[in-house]
């Protein structure tokens, strides 16, 4: 019962709700056309109708949000050559065929390419 209420003081979020929008709306966008468009729609669609009817400030602070986390994943790319993805996942790509493999391959499952040292990345 205590999660249930949580979950109803999170759905009056108003932030929450937003995103509940772009969500919902890339849903029913993925039906008809593909993911790229699906996002386009979604992202702009939900923006557009939550401020004409809604706080503006709203939207802006679910972008500023959106654009954070984008920024990190991107600075952790580049900078400390980071794939939060594939971090994720538990794996890393093959230097030769760039291929996912688990982290602590010693082989690569693919292209039977053995991994020298840690850290030895598919750059392409
Ligand atoms: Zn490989």
């Amino acid at each position: 019962m205590e999660a249930f209420k949580g979950l109803l003081v999170l759905l009056n979020e108003p932030l929450i709700q937003f995103f509940l929008w772009v969500a919902v709306l890339y849903v029913i966008a993925s039906i008809f056309v593909d993911r790229r468009i699906s996002f386009w729609i979604s992202t702009i669609g939900a923006t557009y109708f939550w401020t004409k009817s809604q706080d503006p400030l709203v939207a802006l602070r679910a972008w500023l949000i959106v654009l954070a986390v984008f920024t990190l994943i991107l600075l952790l790319r580049y900078v400390f050559h980071l794939n939060v993805i594939l971090f994720l996942k538990g794996k890393k790509r093959c230097p030769m065929c760039c291929e996912e493999a688990y982290r602590k391959a010693k082989v690569c499952p693919h292209c039977h390419y053995s991994f020298a040292s840690e850290g030895e990345e598919c750059r392409g």
